[in-house]
């Protein structure tokens, strides 16, 4: 007989359905992502019925984890392949990056930047079991040097602008996600040009800049 399902894995189940029926969440390979990471663990123990409603939830000092249309959304655009090299700046929760994990698989790395040392240290818990997931307590407005190139970057926090310094550590073919105040953009980068494409808007906790 087949297992009961909990309330948590219902709501879960309703919240993948909406963003798929709205157009919102569409690669296989990014539902598969968002169905095997329980939102539920990256959250705190109080707002854990919570989950799997469409809002984000308050983490420490003013940083929250994103609302899942905005996390599916950023995630769709930045097509992270198996193997695949990722700079995430706002850690936060470390839930986009868990989902960042899946899609780029044991061959590929993420690199998670979070600039608050309480939200740091909750998110690098969260993220334990995540081998290729590395989480580094630094200003993640100037990149991370270090580890770049980087075939993808996300920005989950709004830039007063685009930032020159993220784009120069982005490869060629390249593809950054990042709001610059209340507009997200997605940023390709090629041989002869920066293509910026705006994709809507959305509301983001500040990045906090030099
Ligand atoms: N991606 C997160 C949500 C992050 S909220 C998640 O999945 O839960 C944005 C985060 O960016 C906040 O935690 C904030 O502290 C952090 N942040 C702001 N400015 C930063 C900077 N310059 N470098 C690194 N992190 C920064």
């Amino acid at each position: 007989m087949r297992k009961k399902k909990t309330l948590l894995e219902e709501k879960k189940e309703k919240l993948i359905k909406y963003l798929i029926d709205s157009g919102i969440l569409k690669s296989k390979r990014v539902i598969e992502a968002f169905c095997s990471v329980k939102r539920e663990n990256f959250v705190h123990e109080r707002d854990r019925q919570e989950a799997y409603e469409n809002i984000p939830l308050p983490l420490a000092e003013g940083s929250t984890i994103s609302q899942p249309l905005t996390v599916a959304a950023m995630t769709e655009a930045l097509s992270v392949k198996a193997g695949m090299k990722v700079l995430e700046i706002g850690t936060g929760s470390g839930y986009q990056a868990a989902i960042l994990s899946k899609l780029a698989g044991s061959n590929g790395k993420i690199i998670t930047i979070e600039i608050n040392k309480d939200v740091f240290e909750f998110g690098k818990n969260n993220l334990k079991n995540y081998s290729n997931v590395k989480t580094v307590l630094s200003d993640g407005s100037v990149g991370y040097k270090k580890e770049a190139p980087y075939d993808r970057i996300i920005v989950t926090a709004s830039a007063s602008s685009l930032p020159e310094e993220l784009i120069s550590q982005l490869k060629t073919e390249g593809i950054m996600i990042i709001p610059v105040g209340e507009e997200m953009f997605k940023v390709t980068k090629s041989e002869k040009e920066i293509k910026k494409e705006f994709m809507g808007y959305y509301a983001f906790v500040p990045l906090r800049e030099k």
